[in-house]
């Protein structure tokens, strides 16, 4: 268990979920994280471990089976899952995020339909908007999808699908309207099962780390989707409905990041005590303690960033501003971490014996996806500027 993971700074419900998780982690998925890792395997038995505590339906309201808790605990989840394995988090990432967005923003039909299934989960789901062309940019994407009687055919190229294998249900951004000003009314959201024909998942990509997890590309050739799939049943919100499900996928993000960090981090201080240098422990030379503290008060601020953050997003408002400042934050904040922690075990931090090679593999995604820092640092500037009116 993280020793940063003080009790009273989660509310005592969330406090025991996280602290399950926590033992769960250290027992079940330490020992077993960077073999999954290196081979690149999806790690099914830690799935299901996952799915035993109820995890994929986290966010799932009551009436549907989920445990309907808050963001506060899934944060903290977050958190410990990254400690055990960066990738775990990102497994009931885009699953949370979608049945976030069913939640909040579907039609009745959609949730009876779909938020049952996500609990177990019967199925996973996976968040489709970045294309070859659009990025960051995301309103820049070409992906049609033109109404024909009570269906839409939709055309186009995805990248970039965490889960693009595995998922049941694909929440995907496309175009209704390539002519509206400004162009976000003309995107639309639509669930897109999988196996509907036309609609097929490719190529895995070989990533430098966040393994064991797919992330694969996405085809629409002529795919016919029922009008009953665009999300909330009206054409032109889907770019709204996305961007908040986007603050659950930063706190996510910025969760892992604290994570991943407090895993370098308790590593670290564990061998600066137990390795010699000029006749003494090398946490006893100043400089590396100066280096841990460092550490440990970025871990903290992370954590705090993240939570406050996870806590105006239980409380019902926007909170693009906290999640950018969070995710920005705490991803930036895990590089650095990590670094100081291969300086303190020296030469044998890069060896791929020790878990410190996979963290330095893994930390550089959580400052690209879910937005990367320069776009998170655009968010926050669009906000903070509203209070200031000249
Ligand atoms: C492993 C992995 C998993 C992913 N999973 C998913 C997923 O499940 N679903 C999904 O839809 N996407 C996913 N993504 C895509 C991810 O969200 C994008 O890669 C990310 O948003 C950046 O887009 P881009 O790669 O096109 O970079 P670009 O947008 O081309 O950006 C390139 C560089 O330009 C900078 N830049 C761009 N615009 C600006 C600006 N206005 N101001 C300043 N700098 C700017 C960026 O910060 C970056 O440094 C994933 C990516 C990775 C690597």
């Amino acid at each position: 268990m993280a020793r940063d993971f003080a009790a009273d700074i989660l509310d005592p419900v969330a406090q025991q979920i996280v602290s399950n998780v926590g033992t769960w982690v250290d027992k079940e998925v330490k020992p077993v994280a960077s073999e999954y890792e290196h081979a690149d395997e999806y790690p099914v038995p830690l799935v299901k471990g996952m799915s035993d505590m109820g995890l994929f339906g986290i966010k799932i309201p009551e009436k549907y089976g989920g445990l309907d808790l808050s963001f506060e605990c899934y944060a903290g989840v977050c958190m410990e899952l990254a400690r055990g394995w960066m990738s775990l988090a990102g497994i009931i990432n885009t699953h949370v995020l979608v049945g976030y967005a069913i939640s909040e923003y579907g039609t009745q039909e959609q949730k009876d339909k779909y938020l049952p299934m996500l609990v177990e989960p019967q199925i996973r789901c996976a968040l489709s908007i970045t294309e070859p062309d659009a990025g960051s940019d995301a309103q820049a994407i070409k992906t049609t999808a033109r109404r024909d009687g009570d269906d839409y055919i939709i055309n186009g190229q995805k990248m970039w699908v965490t889960n693009g294998q595995r998922a049941g249900v694909y929440l995907v951004m496309t175009k209704t309207d390539v002519t509206a000003e400004p162009r976000h009314r003309g995107i639309t959201a639509f669930l897109v099962d999988a196996g509907t024909p036309g609609f097929t998942s490719g190529k895995k990509f070989d990533k430098l780390g966040y393994k064991g997890v797919e992330t694969t590309e996405l085809s629409f050739d002529d795919a016919r989707v029922p009008a009953t799939q665009v999300l909330g049943g009206k054409e032109g919100s889907g770019f709204q409905h996305i961007m908040s499900a986007l603050e659950v996928g930063r706190i996510n993000v910025a969760a892992r990041g604290v994570g991943l960090a407090q895993a370098a981090f308790d590593d670290a201080i564990r061998y600066a005590q137990k390795r010699e240098a000029f006749g003494k422990p090398i946490f006893e030379h100043q400089a590396q303690q100066l280096r841990l503290a460092e550490m440990a008060m970025k871990i903290r601020a992370g954590r705090l960033l993240t939570l406050d953050a996870a806590r105006k997003k239980d409380s019902g408002v926007r909170s693009d501003l906290d999640a950018g400042i969070a995710k920005l934050y705490s991803t930036e904040m895990c590089q650095e971490v990590v670094l100081d922690a291969l300086r303190i075990h020296g030469g044998v931090g890069y060896s791929k014996e020790l878990p410190l090679e996979r963290y330095y593999r893994d930390a550089p995604l959580m400052v690209i996806a879910e937005g990367t820092s320069d776009i998170q640092k655009t968010v926050i500037a669009r906000q903070i500027v509203k209070d200031y009116p000249v």
